[in-house]
């Protein structure tokens, strides 16, 4: 059997084989995995260790009085893809790490339907600390701590940014659009010719099966952009 085929299955997306010609949709081989894989920073890029450390000693915003670990990002600091989400929930908040749990899993999922793995990609939130109760992230909050992620972007490189959800999406493009006027098409995050997309965020897909087809075109719309 088709080894994507438990992952596309759980992303509701049987009917599509990767590599299998005759009308199907050919997928790309996985990105190799990069060495210097670390939670919150990477051997390799220094910069981004730098940052981690000043995230995690970070007080801009009130949410450094109830968080309990930052939640920085993970994946390869030389990564083609970015991936950027919301902020961390309870699950992440304990452990440090970003997608982790439901969503995690289905991030990953998504991941490989398209060739590539958590370690070969970055993943990083908006936000790095939790908000309390998982409420919405303040205006204030979003503004506070995005320039961690501009940096993060900064200092990785990648090649092309997908962002998902509608904070991610309003935080990068600096739009105020909501998520349906946003996704389907190709962006330009700053001036810098760095493609960007934008798709429901993983937990809202838990929700809403019904979306996954529409993330799927999203991240086709990603890949043909990248080649
Ligand atoms: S959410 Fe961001 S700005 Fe606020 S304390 Fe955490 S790292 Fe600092």
């Amino acid at each position: 059997m088709d080894r994507q085929a438990p992952y596309l299955r759980e992303m509701g997306l049987v009917r599509w084989r990767f590599g299998s010609g005759g009308g199907g949709r050919s997928g790309p081989e996985p990105d190799s995995l990069a060495s210097g894989t670390h939670v919150g920073g990477g051997d390799e890029n220094p910069g981004l260790l730098s940052l981690a450390e000043q995230a995690r000693r970070c007080e801009r915003c009130e949410l450094h009085r109830t968080r309990g670990e930052v939640v920085f990002g993970s994946g390869s600091p030389g990564a083609r893809w970015f991936f950027v989400g919301e902020a961390p929930g309870a699950e992440e908040d304990k452990q440090g790490v970003p997608f982790v749990g439901r969503a995690g899993a289905l991030l990953s999922a998504m991941l490989f339907g398209i060739g590539l793995s958590r370690e070969s990609v970055y993943i990083a939130n908006v936000l790095k600390c939790r908000p309390p109760n998982n409420r919405d992230p303040f205006g204030i909050e979003v503004q506070e701590c995005s320039p961690f992620l501009h940096a993060q972007i900064d200092l990785i490189q990648p090649q092309i940014i997908v962002a998902m959800g509608r904070f991610a999406a309003q935080a990068l493009l600096n739009s105020a659009e909501s998520l349906s006027q946003l996704r389907g098409k190709a962006h330009q995050y700053r001036l810098n010719q760095l493609p960007l997309v934008v798709t429901y965020h993983p937990a809202y897909l838990l929700r809403s099966p019904a979306a996954k087809s529409k993330t799927w075109e999203d991240l086709v719309l990603a890949q043909s952009l990248l080649a």
